[in-house]
């Protein structure tokens, strides 16, 4: 077992094992289930248990009694053979799988923990994929998104541009949803594509009757045959399961904790609709990249030094000075309005601008477009040299200022590409009609 330290030696002294079912009381709370094992081996004080709800819990074992209900077999991973013949006349589409809830599909339907989530595992989920095209791929990673970093965004585009140049008509990324965002503007940056390379996830495991999961990979495996070639996520558009958006990679934003439709396209609109594996424009003013033949593009080069700070009333200069003192080679400031934090800090940020140390500024806002012309602190900040993020999110503005940063630290040039629509992140009007969608 994958039980380390306190939580073993609990489970030893009571003579329990993986699968067995057993009750666990906390401050007069009990937990009846499945003991599962770990994912890792991290001494951590908690025991994973699948109620019959389905659900797995962690649950705090410090000051818990714990008892035997039954004994039980540690669950096996039950794999069926998969025959996937070869087809000429269906794309080939790579999945690529970096962890998070939908690749956990296996995991919560056997209770057993499966390291690695391949393109074949995605078929025998959903084997309804090989309708519509031919499968391949593998793992690259298996963590929750919120371990995701600057060097493995990287790594996953080079794998992206491994399989488009190995002749991948698509790539769909299954990825943990928490910063499904930042990636997907990292890959925009990084990846110049022909093909669609688009991004999905889950909110729900495979074995919950309101999973997100099917629906999401079905789409993106959709958008992936699409024309649209460009980094993209691909999520439920409603509650319900009947269809899901294409939204722009570097314009996409999870905006609620648990709902299937969490990702919405901010200050745009979402690029397309899929319903029935028909993709929809959604927008015909929209312009986006098609389809081509050649190469992939990989401008990879990255700086991932660069600190992200949010303004609020009571910042003290020393969260700024610190970040300069320490190195940092790039900073961006989530402000208030349009663009705004309290004047106490604005010497900090001309010292860091004089050191040489880029600052942006976005909003706290979400919605709408950086104008530090109109109020007077605004105006300060634009001559301490900060530079306004536009209509950029502040996430999107966060990732491209680490990768503006690994082609030039020139602080002219460094504006400039922050002022360069690279990937639609930058749109000329941010009309007031997109907040409502
Ligand atoms: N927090 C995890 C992640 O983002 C799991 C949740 C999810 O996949 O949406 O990877």
């Amino acid at each position: 077992m994958n039980y380390r330290g306190a939580a073993r030696k609990f489970l030893e002294s009571s003579g329990i094992s993986i699968g067995d079912i057993i009750k666990i009381t906390t401050n007069d709370v009990f937990y009846e289930g499945m003991l599962l094992d770990r994912a890792d081996s991290k001494e951590e004080k908690n025991l994973v248990l699948k109620l019959d709800s389905g659900y797995n819990i962690g649950v705090d074992i410090t000051e818990a009694t714990i008892e035997l209900v039954g004994k039980g077999e540690k669950p096996k991973i039950e794999l069926p053979p998969l025959e996937i013949k070869e087809e000429d006349e269906k794309p080939n589409v790579s999945i690529l799988s970096t962890g998070g809830t939908v690749a956990s599909i296996i995991d919560y339907k056997t209770g057993a923990v499966h390291p690695a989530f391949t393109a074949e595992d995605f078929l025998r989920a959903t084997p309804e994929l090989l309708d519509y095209a031919m499968i391949k791929g593998e793992a690259i990673f298996n963590i929750l998104s919120e371990n995701m970093k600057p060097e493995y965004w990287v790594k996953l585009a080079r794998s992206i541009a491994d399989e488009v140049n190995n002749g991948a008509y698509g790539v769909v990324v299954a990825h943990g949803t928490d910063t499904m965002h930042y990636t997907s503007a990292a890959l925009s940056f990084m990846l110049d594509t022909p093909v669609p390379v688009v991004l999905t996830g889950a909110q729900r495991s495979s074995d919950r009757p309101s999973s997100d999961a099917f629906l999401n990979l079905m789409s993106s495996v959709a958008a992936a045959k699409s024309d649209i070639a460009e980094v993209v996520v691909c999520m439920h558009a409603t509650e319900n399961d009947s269809y899901s958006y294409i939204h722009r990679g570097t314009k996409v934003r999870k905006m609620h904790t648990s709902r299937r439709d969490t990702f919405r396209s901010i200050n745009t609109a979402p690029i397309a609709k899929v319903k029935e594996g028909k993709i929809k424009v959604v927008d015909k003013n929209l312009e986006y990249k098609e389809r081509r033949d050649g190469p992939i593009k990989l401008r990879d080069s990255i700086e991932p030094k660069v600190a992200f700070i949010k303004s609020y009333p009571g910042i003290f200069n020393e969260s700024i000075d610190y970040y300069v003192d320490k190195g940092y080679k790039g900073i961006v400031i989530e402000g208030t309005g349009l663009g705004h934090c309290p004047e106490d800090v604005i010497p900090s940020l001309e010292r860091a601008v004089d050191s040489k140390i880029p600052v942006v500024m976005t909003s706290q806002c979400i919605y709408g477009r950086i104008n530090m012309n109109v109020y007077s602190t605004g105006r300060k900040l634009i001559s301490a040299g900060v530079i306004s993020g536009l209509d950029m999110l502040s996430e999107t503005a966060y990732v491209k200022l680490i990768w503006t940063l690994g082609q030039t630290e020139d602080l002219g040039e460094v504006a400039r590409i922050m002022h360069t629509n690279i990937a639609g992140e930058i749109e000329d009007t941010s009309s007031l009609q997109h907040f409502l969608i």
